[in-house]
């Protein structure tokens, strides 16, 4: 079966949510929006309850249920958005000189600024009301202020500091981007959802795209159109690349697929926010604190966070997120009055690169996912989150929090230990990252055009040549509202 439209949407998580919404604004141009994971549908309340809970982060609709926690991503409508931490922060002007340097500039903050905007109202993002702070949070922010850290508006650029993320839960709902972006476009002739359909590979001919294989309930179709938008995520869309032939040709050929474009930037440069989580045992009048806020229905682990600088930030920025939390465990369960407290520290801007390869030219084969982290030669990474551990544990020891819970210390850990700690933040990018058309590893130019393809680019998390010092959604968001734009001024 083959059916034909302007635009293919390949991904239908925060980003490909975006794209299409904005695409099919024209109501000249037909947009077909293609999701592996289900669609609940328009109404919120229909959704599973999982993902509308914004207290927690759900598990269900992933990709690989039971693989090791840096590969958790959302396989969904509205992707990640639906199983994240509702947490959006802004990067430093520092990360715009970079992407600025790659992509040119749109990528400037002064450029970006509008987009992070228009994903600002669009979200509904907010700060978070007073009510939803717990005692740990409050205590957390009393202490940051007694380390000297001064209070900074967390969803824009400035320096190093303590405040508040905006949230994009409303009363407990995770307002997720498909509910954000697609509750008015779902009524559009010109715009059609695809669930539970799996993009396979693209064909190509001379040089452009000529169709999108996507697997439907098992049946095999042939989606066609001008334009060809990849928005799978960090971890899909350089795999959905690698099947379509477009990637490092040596590397294609070893798992049996004809090189059609030798790109060998495709999945390389991962780059993820490893951190370490630093346990204290709270006090039974903190667990009181927490069990009364269980109860009222407004217990958020975390609520606040400190910017800081390591040994090897640039001046005026930031490159550690210090982030208390008290709730119950991420993973795993504790007795019914009893929860979790302590502090991580997550590397903001690492310096060790990952990489995403295929094991075989099967889209179900789970993917070879390898975030190498605190990998870099000269170990700077590792400084860092030991400065990072320093922090957290000066934060401990304030007169605000070590009232609450006692424990620690974490600084004798010997690198090994550490290394086993590791967890992550879950803000993946870069494997298919935009540079100058002499950078022999850029996949994309500022525009997202795929190099040596016409009609085909790549619009979401994978395009960010380095992580913002940031949570990633927002700039995700942005990325896509400014690529969305780049799109309809190329028509
Ligand atoms: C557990 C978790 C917690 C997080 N917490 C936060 C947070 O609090 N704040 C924050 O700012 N960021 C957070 N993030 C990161 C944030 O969610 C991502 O930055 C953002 O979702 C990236 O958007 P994306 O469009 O690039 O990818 P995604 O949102 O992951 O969307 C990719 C979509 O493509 C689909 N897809 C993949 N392959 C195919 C295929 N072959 N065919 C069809 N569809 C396909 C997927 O199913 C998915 O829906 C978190 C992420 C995770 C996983």
């Amino acid at each position: 079966m083959t059916r034909g439209f302007d635009i293919v949407v390949l991904g239908g998580g925060v980003a490909g949510c975006v794209l299409a919404s904005r695409l099919s604004e024209d109501p000249g141009r037909t947009v077909c929006l293609v999701e592996a994971g289900p669609d609940y549908g328009p109404d919120h309340r229909a959704w599973p309850q999982g993902l509308r809970d914004a207290h927690a982060l759900p598990r269900d609709d992933i990709w690989e249920r039971g693989a090791e926690v840096h590969r958790i991503r959302a396989r969904v409508l509205g992707g990640s958005s639906c199983v994240n931490g509702c947490w959006h922060t802004w990067g430093s002007a520092h990360d715009h000189q970079e992407w600025e340097s790659a992509g040119g500039p749109a990528w400037s903050a002064a450029a970006m600024a509008p987009y992070r905007q228009k994903a600002v109202e669009q979200m509904r993002l907010r700060a978070v009301p007073d009510r939803e702070f717990s005692d740990w949070a409050r205590a957390a922010l009393a202490g940051a202020r007694e380390l000297g850290y001064r209070d900074v508006d967390m969803g824009a650029p400035g320096g190093p500091g303590c405040g508040t993320p905006l949230i994009n839960a409303l009363d407990g709902l995770r307002w997720n981007a498909a509910f954000a972006y697609l509750e008015q476009a779902r009524g559009r002739a010109n715009l059609t959802i695809l669930g539970g359909a799996t993009a396979d590979r693209l064909s190509m001919r001379d040089g452009r795209i000529t169709g999108a294989e996507v697997v439907v309930d098992g049946r095999r179709e042939t989606l066609r159109a001008d334009t060809y938008l990849v928005a799978c995520g960090a971890f899909g869309s350089p795999a959905l690349l690698l099947r379509s032939g477009i990637g490092p040709a040596d590397q294609l050929r070893a798992v049996g697929i004809r090189p059609e474009v030798d790109l060998p930037g495709v999945g390389t440069n991962l780059t993820d926010q490893p951190g370490v989580f630093v346990p204290l045992t709270p006090t039974d009048h903190l667990n009181a604190a927490l069990s009364a806020k269980e109860r009222a229905g407004e217990l958020y682990v975390s609520r606040m966070l400190i910017r800081a600088a390591g040994p090897h930030c640039p001046e005026g920025s930031w490159d550690l997120h210090i982030l208390p939390s008290a709730g119950d465990p991420l993973f795993g369960s504790l007795p019914e009055g009893q929860y979790e407290a302590g502090i991580s520290a997550f590397l903001m801007k690492p310096a060790s690169r990952g990489t995403v390869r295929l094991r075989s030219a099967d889209p179900d084969t789970p993917l070879d996912i390898d975030p190498a982290f605190l990998s870099d030669p000269e170990g700077r990474d590792l400084a860092t989150l030991r400065h990072g551990l320093e922090i957290v544990e000066r934060l401990a020891a304030t007169t605000a929090l070590k009232a609450l819970a006692s424990g620690l210390p974490s600084r004798d850990l010997t690198d090994d230990e550490l290394r086993a700690r590791l967890g992550t933040y879950w803000h993946p990018v870069g494997t298919c990252a935009m540079g100058h058309p002499d950078d022999p590893s850029a996949v994309v130019d500022g525009a997202g055009r795929v190099r040596g393809v016409d009609n085909l680019r790549v619009a979401d998390a994978s395009v960010l040549p380095t992580v913002p010092a940031a949570n990633t959604q927002l700039s995700v968001l942005a990325l896509a509202e400014l690529l969305a734009d780049t799109v309809k001024e190329a028509r």
